[in-house]
């Protein structure tokens, strides 16, 4: 390999070789959204340091096996067991202005589970080679509890299922909390159950019968605790022992605390090798919240001004990302978002140049290799190392800059053959750091293909009937019938709308 694969790992507290348990292979996890809503431009810098780290792995030639959850189950607001009110993300969502117009909580949880890859395309963020929701691995989910229980590292109270963190001597190395006190204190006022045997244990199963999403486990009627899906999907897509862990800052204490001890306690064996977290986003120097008007989904930035959004190129958006560095606070402002777009437009004009050169042949190969970029080659190898060294991508995008001038400036006689090169860097690059063009069609949801013969209209308005008359099963019926047919149906706060699945 030209350049060691170097990341900071949050658990050791320095820049590491990434060691692979299996060499020129590399398990991936990275922890997906809560799909109570739209995801935030803040949420989605912590996606695409994942999907950097992918795409350099990748450029390394690293078989990477890259796993991101969904959660679609409304854990509780503040941590594990109750909050003041007692009610989780989703169920307030459901409350919410926007969340009235949903059916149910479930169908709330998969309209925001599809927008957000419709999000996750826009942004050229690379498809995971798995992406498991949580309610699809709930008898997993209850069979590790079980186990936990059985080997002593758990109990059971009138209320719920406990992690004994004292059963895991080690709990704590993750994000450095090691002290009882803070400890007790960042569970405070959280966890009300007088069973409780330590105030740090953590929840794996809360027992409540009037939970909008509740599932039957030898415990009765409830729902897991938010940490135990990672750990089990983790395991089940990825192996026990995983190679590297990844999420935003604020998942270091508890999710991941907690995940790596459940993890351990379950295997025997040592979680993830390295552990990777993205530092928060702030908008124009502050936290991004919906109070202040800061708070920013990618979906209203790129909307078209005419339908109310920013017009933004969403590919000037993910450069304006990528600009800071995933360890460094990010500033997120429109003066950045702006010299991005003037960025973009001149990458777009080298793209023309280096594609109307005769013998753009190099373009049609995905993966071009240094020899098919000649005199460009030692750019991408810059570029490359950069990302290497712990994902740097000021120092890539410079790279990527600096390339698109000379291609600029050999315009309008390149010397014969450069342009092909040319073609093939642009191609190399965008692999490598995803902004040079768009990699998947990105269709508006909205933007349905034509219904032909009125079938689809007839089966979707046949399905709402069912659901008046609270036929579920019948409108479950309709729902398969018009998969077969490649139609997704969504239940929006708009009305019922579909689109033809993505055949990419
Ligand atoms: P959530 O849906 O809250 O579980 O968040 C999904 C992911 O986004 C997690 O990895 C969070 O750590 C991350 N995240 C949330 N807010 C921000 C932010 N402002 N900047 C960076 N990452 C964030
Ligand atoms: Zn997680």
């Amino acid at each position: 390999m030209a350049h060691p694969f170097r990341l900071f790992n949050t658990l050791s507290r320095q820049v590491e070789n990434v060691q692979p348990l299996t060499e020129g292979q590399l398990t991936f996890y990275s922890c997906g959204p809560t799909v109570y809503s739209f995801a935030h431009i803040g949420n989605f810098r912590s996606f695409l340091t994942a999907d950097l780290l992918v795409r350099t792995a990748t450029a390394l030639g690293f078989d990477v096996r890259y796993a991101t959850n969904i959660t679609d189950v409304g854990h509780l607001t503040e941590d594990d067991m109750t909050d003041a009110t007692g009610e989780d993300r989703m169920a307030s969502a459901l409350r919410s202005k926007e969340g009235q117009q949903f059916a149910n909580v479930w169908d709330l949880a998969r309209y925001y589970a599809e927008e957000l890859e419709s999000d996750w395309k826009h942004l050229n963020l690379c498809e995971p080679t798995v992406r498991p929701r949580a309610t699809e691995h709930m008898r997993e989910q209850i069979l590790a509890v079980e186990k936990l229980l059985e080997r002593g590292h758990a109990y059971e109270t009138d209320q719920g299922v406990y992690f004994s963190v004292s059963s895991f001597p080690d709990y704590g190395r993750l994000s450095g909390n090691l002290d009882a006190t803070t400890l007790e204190q960042s569970v405070r006022d959280v966890v009300s159950d007088p069973d409780k045997r330590d105030p740090r244990d953590f929840a794996l199963w809360k027992k409540d019968d009037a939970h909008l999403m509740q599932w039957h486990s030898p415990w009765g009627w409830g729902f897991p605790g938010w940490h135990i899906e990672c750990s089990v999907m983790a395991m089940r897509y990825l192996g026990e022992e995983i190679d590297i862990h990844a999420g935003g800052e604020d998942l270091i204490f508890p999710h991941h605390e907690c995940e790596r001890a459940q993890s351990e306690a379950l295997s025997g064996r040592p979680f993830a090798r390295h552990w990777v977290h993205t530092r928060f986003l702030q908008v124009e120097g502050e936290k991004m919240s919906k109070r202040t008007g800061n708070f920013h989904t990618v979906r209203d930035l790129v909307a078209p001004k005419e339908k109310g959004g920013r017009g933004i190129d969403p590919l000037a958006l993910r450069m304006t990302l990528l600009a800071g560095h995933y360890r460094k606070p990010f500033n997120f402002t429109f003066n950045t978002v702006r010299a991005h777009a003037h960025h973009r437009e001149r990458i777009t004009e080298a793209l023309r140049i280096a594609n109307g050169s005769p013998g753009d042949a190099a373009l049609t190969d995905t993966h071009p290799g240094p020899e098919a970029m000649g005199t460009f080659a030692p750019l991408y190898e810059r570029a490359l190392g950069a990302m290497s060294d712990d994902l740097n991508t000021p120092e890539a995008l410079a790279v990527l800059f600096e390339g698109v001038k000379r291609i600029l400036s050999a315009s309008p006689s390149p010397p014969p053959g450069q342009m092909t090169e040319a073609a093939a860097w642009l191609d190399g690059m965008n692999n490598l750091l995803g902004v040079v063009r768009a990699e998947h069609e990105t269709t508006a949801v909205t933007a349905a293909a034509p219904d032909e013969d009125g079938h689809i209209d007839e089966l979707i308005a046949e399905r709402q009937k069912a659901r008046a008359e609270k036929d579920f099963a019948r409108a479950d019926a309709i729902r398969d019938e018009l998969s077969t047919l490649n139609i997704d149906v969504m239940d929006s706060p708009e009305g019922v709308r579909w689109k033809r699945k993505s055949t990419l």
